[in-house]
């Protein structure tokens, strides 16, 4: 991507341009939570199988999705 302020190319993940220090992104930008890990996490303490297999699937779609819930899908 470009920096709005002077045009140079900066990285993706850049949340500062280092030509001109111009701040080009939200730095608290919170990443959306997979709220389908979450349910199978909340699940897995009642219905251990049914949350087994929820959580699996939540993982696949995290990882697809690049979404912060891996950890709950994991638990
Ligand atoms: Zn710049």
């Amino acid at each position: 991507m470009f920096c709005k302020n002077c045009g140079r190319e900066v990285g993706d993940n850049a949340v500062i341009c280092p030509y001109c220090g111009v701040q080009i992104k939200e730095i608290e930008k919170k990443k959306q939570t997979c709220s389908l890990a979450v349910v199978g996490f909340i699940l897995s303490f009642f219905f251990s199988i049914a949350g087994l297999i929820c959580s699996i699937i939540a993982r696949k779609k995290c990882r697809k999705e690049n979404l912060d819930g891996e950890g709950f899908a994991l638990a």
